[in-house]
C-alpha cells in the first residue's frame, strides 16, 4: 500500500512518524476526507477550503507546496500506485514535532499524510438504520474538523454496543449533529436541517444535499429543530461524504419512514451525479 508523507509517496512500512508529533501528544490535527468515485475525485474545491480554514482557525501552517493542485495530484497518484478507483482519502495535518509543553512554537512545520481506505458500500444501510440520541459533550468548536475527537467516538462507540448505527447529539434542548454526520428532517415535504454555527461542521454532504434539494425545487429550511420536535419529523437522514446520506428508521423508541420518498429523490439524484462524474 502506498500513502502519502509531507510531499513524498512510499510504501505504508516505510512512512514514520515522531511520538514528539503534537497530533500524537495533544490530538492536534485537522483532516478531511474526500471521496473518489471511479477515479475521479468528488468536490475537492469545497473539502480544500474547509481544510484551509481548519488550518487557519486551529492556527497550523499549511506549506506553501501543499496547494489544491498538489493535492489533487497526489491523490490521483495513490489512485494510479494503489488501483483503487472507488476509495475514501483520508488526509491529515497535525501541528508537527515539539518536545512536549503545553504552548506551541510558532513557524511549526506540520506532518502532513494522506492515505486511501476502499469504500464501504452501504446496502442494507439504505434500508434505514437506528441511532440513538445523546448529550453534545464535545467542545465549542465543533466547525472545526478536528482529529481531537475522543467524545464522538466514546458516544459512537456506546451506541454502536447498543446495536445503533449512529448517534445524534443534542445540545439544551436542540439537535446539533450526529457523531460523524450532519442531520437532516422532512416535515410536510420540506427539507429542515440545524444552521451552521460553532456546535456543527459544515459538512460538505450537507451543502451538496442542500444544492440537490434546490436543483429538485425541494423547500430546505436550516432552522433549529427541539428534541421535543422529533416525534412530529416525517423523514430523517444522516449525511456525511462516507455515507453520503442513509435514512434512519428510529430514533430511540421513535419510528420513521424509511426510506422515505424525499430521501429517495434525493439519493436518486446524487447518483445520477456519481454517474455523470465517472464518465467526465
Ligand atoms: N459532522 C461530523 C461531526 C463529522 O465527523 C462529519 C464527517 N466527517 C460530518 C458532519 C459530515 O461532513 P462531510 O459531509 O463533509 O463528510
Amino acid at each position: 500500500m502506498y500513502v502519502y508523507q509531507n510531499g513524498v509517496i512510499k510504501k505504508k512500512e516505510d512512512a514514520a512518524l515522531s511520538i514528539d508529533d503534537r497530533g500524537y501528544t495533544f490530538g492536534e490535527g485537522i483532516y478531511e476526507v474526500v471521496r473518489v468515485y471511479g477515479g475521479r475525485v468528488f468536490t475537492l474545491a469545497d473539502h480544500w477550503q474547509r481544510l484551509k480554514r481548519s488550518a487557519d482557525e486551529m492556527e497550523i501552517l499549511l506549506p506553501d507546496y501543499f496547494t489544491r493542485k498538489h493535492c489533487m495530484e497526489t491523490i490521483s497518484q495513490l489512485v494510479e500506485k494503489n488501483n483503487q478507483p472507488e476509495s475514501w482519502v483520508y488526509l491529515q495535518v497535525t501541528r508537527g514535532v515539539q518536545f512536549r509543553s503545553h504552548g506551541f512554537l510558532d513557524n511549526m512545520t506540520p506532518m502532513i499524510t494522506m492515505y486511501l481506505i476502499p469504500a464501504g458500500s452501504w446496502e442494507k444501510e439504505r434500508q434505514g438504520v437506528k441511532v440513538s440520541l445523546a448529550e453534545d459533550i464535545r467542545w465549542h468548536r465543533c466547525d472545526v474538523k478536528s482529529t481531537m475527537l475522543m467524545a464522538n467516538t466514546l458516544m459512537k462507540t456506546r451506541a454502536a454496543r447498543e446495536g445503533y448505527f449512529e448517534v445524534i447529539f443534542e445540545r439544551e434542548g436542540f439537535i446539533t449533529e450526529g457523531s460523524a454526520s450532519n442531520v437532516f428532517f422532512v416535515k410536510e415535504g420540506e427539507l429542515i436541517t440545524p444552521p451552521l454555527s460553532n456546535y456543527i461542521l459544515p459538512g460538505i454532504t450537507r451543502s451538496y444535499i442542500m444544492q440537490l434539494a434546490g436543483r429538485l425545487s425541494l423547500k430546505c429550511i436550516e432552522r433549529p429543530v427541539k428534541v421535543a420536535e422529533l416525534p412530529t419529523m416525517d423523514e430523517i437522514f444522516v449525511t456525511a461524504t462516507g455515507i453520503e446520506a442513509i435514512p434512519v428508521s428510529a430514533v430511540g423508541q421513535l419510528d420513521y419512514r424509511s426510506p422515505g420518498p424525499v430521501y429517495t429523490q434525493l439519493m436518486d439524484e446524487f447518483n445520477q451525479d456519481i454517474e455523470k462524474l465517472k464518465w467526465l
